[in-house]
């Protein structure tokens, strides 16, 4: 046993039980991070929207609750006019404009039906990480309603 007041002993004075939660939390968080990076699956489309764990800023704006649950059904790009073919047991659904796959990212980014829609309610068309990340709460509801799309989200 060493004694106290040998040079190899670590001495904490004053470590409160907050201080030990924090060190905890950030370790956790580190490794948490550090899983979410080395995830093989590099089409992992909830990373490409959101590549740190950490928990993105409250809005910016009060939401009702159906903008509550609006908003993450877009972020992790199931919505019932992407989704609810599963559970009707069909094809997936076609963009009737482009016939293409009918996703979130399509709807945000590429179909020209939404054109006009997505100027008006300042939508980042950069990315779809740009288009519904944090801050963009309510220019993506704004969209979701020019473009006549509420009551499928
Ligand atoms: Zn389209």
């Amino acid at each position: 046993m060493k004694a106290a007041n040998s040079p190899d002993t670590k001495i904490y004075p004053h470590v409160t039980y907050d201080d030990v939660i924090h060190a905890l939390k950030t370790k956790l968080y580190t490794l948490w991070q550090n899983q979410w990076e080395k995830q093989s699956n590099q089409n992992n489309k909830l990373r490409q929207i959101k590549p740190i764990t950490k928990k993105w800023p409250d809005p910016p704006v009060k939401l009702t609750r159906h903008e509550e649950i609006m908003i993450p059904r877009l972020r992790i790009g199931r919505t019932r006019i992407t989704h609810s073919y599963l559970m009707r047991r069909e094809l997936k659904p076609r963009c009737e404009t482009c016939n293409c796959e009918l996703t979130v990212n399509h709807i945000f980014l590429e179909c020209p039906t939404y054109n006009n829609a997505r100027p008006k309610a300042n939508i980042n068309t950069s990315s779809l990480k740009d288009a519904v990340g944090p801050g963009q709460e309510k220019n993506i509801v704004n969209f979701i309603k020019m473009a006549n799309l509420t009551t499928n989200i």
